[in-house]
């Protein structure tokens, strides 16, 4: 029988719709959503084509335990009686990893779980690899951690600033939107990057700034900004505070000095500032609407030991110019997995509860008062100190949902060494990954095309996920499998059995919408009977929020926070290791490959590691387009092939973090971290390019073996 399902594309934060056709319960095709507002009938070739890995013979159908050294398959009572009776040893030595690709129900079953039943708030999840400086940043001076605005705004902005990220790449259909706007409305285009990405030919302005050095761009654009007289002093005075403080920081340097520090050229960083303040109109503005700029950023901005500073340099330059609260304006830091908003939202976040709410007595209370038990009222530990402290043996057992940290954490020997000697692992996920090898435990679970629930893109709105086809093999939703375990823990921790008695998506998400102020308004009826809807959305009569920050801020006052530029990173190259490794990530795979790695289509297009270098690197190394070529640093290698291409700077190289081959980038990153927020310095680290030698031929990326000392 055919059938058409409208759901939501499983890949990145834009959250485009998408239709999949089924056949006898197979699926045939994906199509686009016309009716879809935020992807407007669009999708990229992962959307489109990407989708195969949900019935790939290589799916988790039973659950495995590990028996004599060897994971072997299990019924489900027996791996859910392990887990529960092992994991209660474990009280007060526990993390989890939330999944951002499961839907915001399996996220809010799974914080609850966690906080209720493990008695801790050590649960986090992807944001902490991504965009954790941003929101720690926008939290402090703004009061809220999401995009202000909607993808709308792209195309009704008279300037778009895009900034450490290549949307081509990593959000190509709002890379397509922003195309839109540059080529039929004339909107001004400034892109700030190291590596010259695709979106630059078309660019007004391109700054190619070192690595490292954004804070020293910002301060340079706004001390421009200053010069110029172009800041928006009517906002500054009624919706800011701290202005004069942040002032005088910012005036110690001259453009000219600033543009020197990160290797810019002086007039292309005033041109890109007074864009920025003042765009002059784009075509077909109405008369009395002023020019809006929109600031768009990615992980260039964040993965850096001064990944907060680099972001509230960003936001400064917002408040400097008024560039908020209207059509056209607002910032965006473009999220990276499907889910990543939602499950922040839904408060697999160690430092709040769902909807961003602190630990304070009267929230707490709330919550207790709807799950009649007690929760911890202290802050968790954040993902990248999880990992760091199964050292101090603070960290003894984990529980990993839809997440491969073998893959995605930096400096993957290191990594690979702390989670060796976990006492206890469980992985919950659709294939057998790396991480998964090393598991007591593994446990099958659905993806987003055998379940109902909900997904939030980037533009803060909530999406239907509907289920299309069946069940593979043994596996479960998320969410169901964690009620089946809590059942089994909760009369022993004092929970009441009927808080995990839930009996679908539609129950969970009523319940994350009464304690969570944003989501309140927020139905499946609505959702089903409308479409999406972006929070906030206080009542039920309400139609959603496309951008924030019209009257006030959540915190009251916009707050400017000085910053200084610091060393551009903690390791800088020497004679041994000469270049810079950027990483990041190709438009044909998803982040570390687990799911495109299983895609034909996908595989056809990008099979091995590609290598970027830049001519004159490339000559002195003996190296020619095409080449395999070896890369190593301090804590590991890779191979890959080369692409020699200017897009680089001069003594930089840039590999995106999908393993492939065997190699991946995360064996040569730093697991040195932005202090605020935890973030690894992914962007920056020091390497050696050579000509891959025949006897090299061995060399693989230095996995860590698939087994642990029991
Ligand atoms: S842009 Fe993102 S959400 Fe849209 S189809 Fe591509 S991967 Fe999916």
């Amino acid at each position: 029988m055919e059938r058409k399902t409208v759901s939501t594309c499983p890949f990145c934060g834009v959250g485009c719709g998408i239709v999949l056709h089924t056949r006898d319960d197979r699926i045939t095709w994906v199509d686009d959503d016309p009716g879809n507002p935020s992807s407007r009938g669009m999708l990229c070739v992962k959307g489109r084509f990407g989708i195969p890995f949900v019935q790939h013979p290589d799916r988790l159908t039973t659950p495995l335990v590990r028996r004599d050294g060897e994971l072997q398959p299990a019924s489900w009572d027996d791996a859910l009686d392990i887990v529960a009776e092992r994991l209660l040893e474990y009280r007060g030595a526990f993390g989890s990893f939330a999944s951002a690709k499961a839907t915001n129900e399996d996220a809010f079953v799974q914080q609850k779980f966690v906080r209720l039943v493990m008695g801790t708030n050590n649960i986090d999840h992807c944001t902490r690899l991504c965009h954790s400086p941003s929101v720690e940043a926008m939290l402090v001076q703004l009061g809220s951690g999401a995009t202000s605005n909607s993808y709308i705004d792209y195309e009704e902005a008279s300037c778009l600033v895009v900034v450490g990220c290549d949307p081509d790449s990593n959000h190509p259909v709002i890379a397509s939107r922003m195309r839109k706007a540059v080529d039929d409305y004339g909107t001004k285009l400034v892109v700030v990057n190291p590596k010259r990405i695709d979106l630059a030919e078309r660019a007004d302005v391109f700054l190619q700034p070192a690595p490292g050095t954004d804070v020293a761009l910002f301060n340079g654009m706004a001390r421009a900004i200053l010069d110029d007289g172009l800041e928006d002093r009517e906002f500054i005075a009624a919706r800011t505070e701290g202005f004069e403080a942040w002032r005088a920081v910012v005036i110690e340097r001259t453009v000219e000095e600033y543009a020197q520090a990160c290797g810019v050229d002086p007039h292309a960083l005033r041109l890109a500032a007074r864009l920025y303040a003042r765009p002059p109109a784009r075509r077909g503005l109405p008369a009395d609407e002023r020019p809006g700029s929109c600031l768009a950023w990615g992980m260039g901005i964040t993965q850096h030991t001064h990944g907060t500073d680099n972001a509230h340099a960003l936001i400064n330059l917002a408040l400097l110019a008024g560039q908020l609260g209207r059509p056209g304006c607002g910032i965006s830091p473009l999220r990276g997995q499907n889910n990543v908003q939602g499950c922040g939202d839904a408060g697999c976040i160690p430092d709040s509860l769902p909807g961003y709410q602190p630990y304070r007595d009267d929230v707490a209370a709330r919550f207790e008062e709807a799950w009649n038990a007690g929760i911890p009222r202290e802050p968790g530990i954040k993902a990248t100190d999880m990992v760091e402290r199964i050292a101090t043996g603070e960290i003894r057992a984990m529980y990993i949902v839809g997440e491969n940290p073998l893959l995605s954490e930096p400096n993957l020997a290191h990594a690979g060494d702390l989670f060796r000697r976990l006492e206890f692992l469980v992985v919950q996920d659709l294939f057998l990954h790396e991480t998964a090898e090393l598991a007591d435990v593994v446990l099958p679970a659905c993806s987003f095309a055998e379940k109902d629930g909900t997904f939030t893109n980037s533009e803060r709105r909530v999406q239907r996920v509907r289920q299309a086809v069946p069940r593979v093999g043994q596996s479960r939703p998320d969410w169901e499998i964690i009620c089946d375990l809590a059942r089994r823990m909760a009369p022993r921790v004092g929970v009441d059995l009927g808080q995990f008695a839930y009996r679908s998506p539609a129950e969970i998400f009523a319940e994350m919408a009464r304690l969570t102020p944003q989501l309140r308004g927020i139905s499946y009826e609505q959702l089903d009977r409308e479409g999406g809807i972006q929070w906030p959305c206080p009542s039920a009569d309400h139609p959603g929020t496309r951008f924030l920050y019209a009257e006030s801020f959540p915190r009251g006052r916009g707050r400017f926070v000085p910053v200084r530029q610091a060393t551009p990173a903690a390791e800088l190259p020497d004679a041994d290791y000469p270049l810079i490794l950027n990483t990041g990530r190709v438009l044909y795979h998803w982040h570390g490959g687990t799911l495109t790695r299983r895609v034909q289509a996908l595989m056809d297009q990008v099979s091995e590691v590609p290598v970027t270098i830049h001519p004159g690197d490339a000559e002195r190394l003996g190296i020619a387009d095409g080449d395999e070529v070896v890369v190593r640093s301090r804590r590991g290698r890779l191979t890959g092939r080369a692409v020699v291409t200017d897009a680089v700077r001069t003594g930089s190289v840039f590999v995106p973090f999908v393993k492939l081959r065997e190699s991946a980038a995360n064996f040569l990153t730093n697991n040195a971290y932005d202090e605020p927020s935890r973030i690894p310095e992914y962007k920056v680290c020091a390497v050696r390019v050579e000509k891959k030698r025949p006897w090299d031929a061995a060399l693989t990326g230095g996995w860590p073996t698939a087994s642990r000392d029991k």
